[in-house]
């Protein structure tokens, strides 16, 4: 595992779009290689050659080493690995199989997204059990000291976003999954914001369940996603909807239901973006995630430190880890009317606003902010002209 560098020149090829305006929106959607791209459509066109039962099977190996290819990104075994349509599918899979009665208690962080706070709290009502935040620290990430003070053999879930949809901290996962077990807690990792920037790494993070989007960072096809299931709990977390995929139907009553991951997909799926998906993984592996992370950090370093030179202009990131996630706000604009005036000078970021992080939001006193998340296909000279732009204000 020798340091790799990223060849700039090659990504910016594998990327033509990179080299048109500047892109700063991988948190939200990011640009896919043109690898991925041919992957997916090309399998299109060959469906429509050959019908899509035919397509598939001819793609059989290549789909089936998928898992393996997932796995080694994940830090994970190929059956702890199920394929899905979004990080938000994953997600509600692992949720709504964790066993949840009266009386129990589930923790969310400060960050919580609100995807994953709409059905915590609907289900929380449902069973009787109740929902508590554990509080942030002075840097702004989730507090462990205050965790370890709020945990009992109540608690049946720590739901913990890695890196949030509107800021730069990085969450300390580790410390959060190691205090949880100790009083027997699942933990359930948001690592849409994570995955293909940093290393997001089962083994090593000690989560049981991850939950993963394929279109940001990782710079695949939209409608992919991707869940880990650790075999050490897959027998406590056996989904409830499971089709004829993930169980057989084996006698008049009786039926059966896998054991692995693989019990929360679904039979039907799109083959074309799961290949596309496929492929951005491998990419990504190609270049190496400690490459990546070094690169975007740098770029985000870069455009933060632009920014804050800025006068009127207040970056908003906290944490004393960062991602590649850079958000800030701009005296006397709405960041809308920011990111429109970008807009019109080629420079690509979006705004997140109070109710996709109610808590995080209301907390800091902010209602919405500018988010510019930089790749690693960028040019430092591009991440310049976006600071250009903004000053031009
Ligand atoms: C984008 C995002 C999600 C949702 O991902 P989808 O693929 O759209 O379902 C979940 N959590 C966080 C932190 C996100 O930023």
């Amino acid at each position: 595992m020798g340091f790799q560098v990223i060849d700039l020149t090659t990504v910016r090829a594998d990327t033509p779009a990179a080299s048109r305006g500047v892109f700063l929106d991988s948190a939200g959607s990011s640009l896919p290689p043109d690898l991925v791209v041919d992957e997916v459509v090309g399998h299109l066109r060959r469906e429509a050659e050959v019908g899509g039962y035919r397509a598939a099977a001819e793609r059989a190996d290549d789909l089936d080493a998928g898992y393996g290819v997932l796995a080694e990104l994940l830090g994970a075994e190929p059956d702890e690995i199920a394929f899905t349509d979004s990080a938000t599918r994953s997600w509600l899979s692992a949720f709504d199989s964790v066993p949840l009665a009266a009386g129990d208690r589930v923790l969310v962080t400060e960050v919580e997204y609100a995807g994953n706070a709409i059905p915590i709290l609907q289900r929380a009502r449902e069973v009787g059990a109740t929902v508590e935040t554990v509080p942030s620290d002075e840097a702004g990430q989730v507090d462990v000291a205050a965790l370890r003070e709020l945990l009992d053999e109540r608690v049946k879930l720590v739901s913990l976003v890695h890196a949030p949809t509107n800021g730069g901290l990085v969450n300390p996962v580790r410390e959060v999954a190691d205090a949880a077990h100790e009083v027997g807690a699942l933990v359930l990792l948001d690592a849409c914001q994570s995955i293909g920037q940093l290393p997001v790494r089962a083994d090593e993070l000690g989560v049981d369940l991850i939950s993963a989007t394929g279109r940001k960072w990782l710079r695949g096809p939209r409608g992919t996603g991707v869940l880990v299931v650790r075999r050490a709990v897959a027998e406590r977390v056996r989904p409830r909807l499971v089709d004829l995929h993930g169980g057989e139907w084996t006698g008049p009553a009786e039926f059966s239901v896998r054991a692995d991951a693989r019990a929360h997909e679904l039979w039907e799926y799109g083959i074309a973006d799961r290949l596309g998906l496929i492929t951005a993984a491998r990419y990504a592996l190609d270049l190496g995630i400690d490459a990546i992370a070094a690169e975007v950090s740098a770029r985000a370093e870069r455009l933060r430190a632009g920014l804050s030179g800025i006068s009127g202009v207040t970056v908003r990131d906290l944490g004393e880890r960062r991602s590649g996630i850079v958000t800030f706000t701009v005296d006397g604009r709405e960041p809308s009317d920011v990111r429109a005036r970008l807009a019109e000078a080629d420079v690509t970021v979006t705004t997140s606003g109070l109710t996709s992080t109610r808590l995080d939001m209301t907390r800091r006193g902010v209602t919405e902010v500018v988010r510019a998340s930089p790749h690693y296909f960028l040019e430092p000279a591009q991440v310049d002209r976006a600071v250009d732009v903004v000053a031009g204000l």
